[in-house]
């Protein structure tokens, strides 16, 4: 699988001073799955705000000299990142932190503005200056000079998504206020929840919230922005409505955590109810089902379920793998799908296999992971997919890549399946989405190119060519 989504977000709000910075590393530790790049961690004691951000995975930053230099507080914001635009270095981690005539601000962002150009040109043509590349610099930006003219920071943030187009679940913190928000097409997942102890944890994903002992209150709405302070909670939904839901439906077939709920749907569910329609879909005689670790064994137990073919482990992760599985050069991918999986032989010797993933982007891993399997002597190999084809990229924070490198554009399925060296191969269909999740609201683009945003043409040929140029440089 060579797709990443880039950042989880975590916010805390505490009725009194406590280890905050303690609690935002087990809720980032829960969604490092999210982004393994850089990530950051920021405590407010009595207005003073205490930072360190750094590249490297949670475990790698926040060593425990790092943990026992943060003080106890009152409210924490805290990001993991994997960068889909401006690449990996110093300046792109969060929170964004900024000192301004009002006060400062933590920003923690996930998600991508599809008006991210148009908005950092205009900054830029007024006097702007940026350090880094992500859009989160654009909204702390445009956060800041909105906080000089308004009275509030929730009347700045309000202000500010009146321009914002595109992803953004935002988690910000001033001197006295933690503030939520989610873009009112709720592309990417923000919820929050409360310790028995009386603190709000606001998460991307409920398996944070889960991680640190609270429960789930609920997700945000789409458009929702929520305010935490000594009066309590206060909710503007005046942005809710003026969009269509378009949750992202990979949150769903890939990204986030099985054991999270976002909108009230369990992704483990959700993949399981897509194993059975992929089962009913592209049926097949076979001896046992086997997903490919991880995203593809809530499916493999739905095919299983609903074909009465027994389900198997057919491979075993290395759970040793580090980010440097992020690499993203292609060459380096082919080689390091050995090192991550590994084919369990006497499961599926002489077998006929229904092997579940839940995507196939470029082909090559999945060629991989086909070959792998043959060579343990599986006698038949049957690929389904949790997913439909990918056919367009994503403007909303997902990393998919450009449309030539993607195999379907170019491909139809029996030449995908002969590519891979698959027997068959069969895909879930866009209706079957619906199903899924039982909703027929969200983000289907990437595989439909219906975008529920206007998109900007120079987007593509700008930010995603200079992502492209990127990988490639680096292959
Ligand atoms: Fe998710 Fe695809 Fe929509 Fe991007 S285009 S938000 S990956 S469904």
């Amino acid at each position: 699988m060579a797709i990443h989504e880039e950042c989880g977000v975590f916010g805390a709000w505490a009725p009194k001073n406590e280890n905050l910075a303690s609690t935002a590393y087990y809720a980032l530790y829960a969604l490092q799955h999210r982004g393994q790049e850089s990530c950051g961690i920021v405590v407010n004691d009595d207005g003073i705000f205490t930072t360190h951000k750094n590249l490297g995975t949670v475990g790698e930053v926040f060593t425990p000299s790092v943990m026992s230099d943060y003080p106890e507080g009152t409210m924490a914001v805290g990001h993991v990142r994997y960068g889909t635009t401006g690449g990996t270095n110093r300046a792109n981690t969060q929170p964004i932190v900024v000192n301004h005539q009002k006060g400062k601000l933590a920003l923690a962002h996930n998600g991508n503005l599809s008006n991210a150009y148009e908005l950092r040109t205009e900054l830029e043509l007024n006097g702007a200056i940026f350090h880094g590349t992500s859009d989160t610099e654009i909204i702390a930006y445009i956060i800041t000079q909105q906080r000089l003219k308004t009275p509030s920071i929730e009347t700045a943030v309000s202000k500010t998504m009146d321009l914002l187009d595109g992803a953004y679940s935002l988690v910000l913190m001033s001197s006295a206020k933690l503030i939520a928000a989610r873009d009112p097409n709720g592309f990417r997942p923000l919820c929050y929840g409360k310790t028995e102890d009386g603190t709000y944890i606001i998460a991307s994903e409920s398996c944070a919230l889960t991680a640190v002992g609270a429960t789930i209150e609920r997700d945000l709405l789409p458009g929702e922005i929520i305010v935490f302070d000594e009066n309590g909670i206060h909710c503007d939904t005046s942005h809710c409505g003026t969009r269509t839901h378009s949750p992202c439906i990979f949150e769903y077939i890939y990204f986030a955590r099985p054991d999270s709920v976002i909108d009230g749907v369990s992704v483990h569910n959700a993949r399981k109810e897509a194993g059975k329609l992929l089962a009913k879909r592209h049926p097949v005689d076979a001896d046992l089902v086997i997903g490919v670790p991880d995203s593809g064994l809530d499916a493999a137990l739905g095919y299983s379920e609903e074909s009465g073919i027994p389900f198997s482990i057919g491979f075993i992760k290395n759970k040793y793998i580090g980010r440097t599985f992020i690499s993203p050069g292609q060459g380096n991918r082919i080689d390091q799908v050995k090192i991550k999986l590994s084919p369990i032989s006497s499961e599926v010797k002489g077998k006929r296999v229904v092997l579940i993933d839940d995507s196939i982007v470029r082909g090559t891993t999945s060629g991989q992971i086909v070959s792998l399997l043959r060579n343990a002597g599986a006698k038949e190999i049957h690929m389904r997919i949790s997913s439909p084809p990918f056919l367009n990229p994503c403007y909303y924070g997902t990393d998919i890549d450009s449309r030539e490198n993607l195999i379907a554009c170019h491909h139809s399925v029996p030449e995908i399946a002969d590519i891979i060296g698959a027997d068959t191969l069969g895909y879930l269909d866009i209706e079957d989405l619906s199903v899924m999740i039982g909703s027929n609201q969200f983000c289907h683009a990437c595989f439909s190119g219906n975008y529920p945003t206007a998109v900007p043409t120079h987007t593509e040929k700008g930010r995603f060519e200079g992502k492209l140029s990127e990988r490639k440089k680096n292959k």
